[in-house]
């Protein structure tokens, strides 16, 4: 069997499904909230993980000891995913280790939230730098070797925010919008070499960048989502899975949301 279809193929083991068997996955921002929960998802699917972290070093070390107790190979990586050299480092190491690389998920996302007037410069600046030139470092960082390898997924983490605006989330929203234009444009680039590039939007979902919201916000945004409920990390996680596994080999360039109808 060749490598490629090897990698490609869900295999049945000890009763369980590995969809990603044999696949190499990196997660920026993966010991805490959605990143944690895309992880562990991952790496139960079958996948050995690098994952990179910035300030939850505990976590990191938590995370990998939960990962290893699998069976699953784990690379820990201390990281700022707002430098460029950091993420072609971070690359160079999972290159190294694992010898490819066949997802990458951009997750790191910062919020520091103001309406207009009130926004610092350096909220404004952060927060692009973040959330969305981050996307960008690890994308580029990463097509060189999923380009020589014909073969890549990337997943881009977005947000319904960047779909309808937020009043108090200019930078925010402007951030995840242009994630969604980079995901097609990077799609319709990288198609050709068989790497295929998604955004996946969610809504509300119950992490520690959500938890500063008051009660009283809280049920404000409830009221807005059909489903009338927050939704866990657990859940965004799944859908990754989905775009990481052979199941969406046909679909690029494409935002799915994950919102309870937010966006609708
Ligand atoms: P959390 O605040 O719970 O976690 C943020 C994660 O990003 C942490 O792992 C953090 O790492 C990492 N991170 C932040 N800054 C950096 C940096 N400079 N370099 C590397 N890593 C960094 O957020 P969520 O889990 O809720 O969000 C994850 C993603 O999902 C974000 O992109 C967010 O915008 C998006 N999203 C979240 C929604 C929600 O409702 N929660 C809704 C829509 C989108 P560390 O802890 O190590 O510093």
């Amino acid at each position: 069997m060749s490598e490629r279809s090897r990698l490609s193929e869900s295999s049945a083991f000890g009763g369980e499904t590995f969809w990603l068997g044999g696949k190499i996955v990196l997660i920026t921002g993966g010991a805490r909230g959605i990143g944690r929960a895309i992880t562990l998802e991952l790496a139960r699917s079958g996948a050995d993980i690098a994952f990179t972290y910035r300030s939850s070093a505990q976590l990191a070390e938590s995370l990998a000891s939960e990962i290893k107790a699998m069976g699953r190979r784990v690379i820990p990586i201390e990281a700022d995913a707002t430098s460029m050299k950091s993420a072609v480092e971070v690359i160079e190491k999972v290159v190294a280790e694992f010898k490819r690389l066949d997802v990458l998920v951009n997750n790191a996302g910062i919020t520091k939230d103001n309406l207009l007037l009130r926004m610092q410069e350096e909220d404004w600046d952060s927060v692009i730098q973040t959330n969305l030139k981050s996307v960008f470092n690890y994308t580029k960082a990463a097509a060189r070797t999923m380009m020589g390898q014909r073969y890549g997924k990337i997943i881009n983490l977005s947000s319904v925010v960047g779909i309808k605006g937020n009043a108090g989330q200019s930078n925010y929203a402007a951030s995840k919008a242009g994630i969604i234009g980079f995901t097609k444009s990077i799609a319709k680039e990288l198609a050709s070499r068989n790497i295929l590039v998604n955004a996946v939007a969610p809504g509300y979902i119950d992490t520690d960048m959500t938890a500063a919201l008051t009660e009283e916000q809280r049920k404000a945004v409830i009221d807005t989502i059909p489903l009338k409920r927050v939704a866990k990390p657990e859940e965004v996680a799944k859908v990754v899975r989905f775009l990481a596994s052979p199941d969406s080999d046909y679909i690029t360039g494409q935002v799915i949301s994950v919102d309870g109808g937010m966006s609708v």
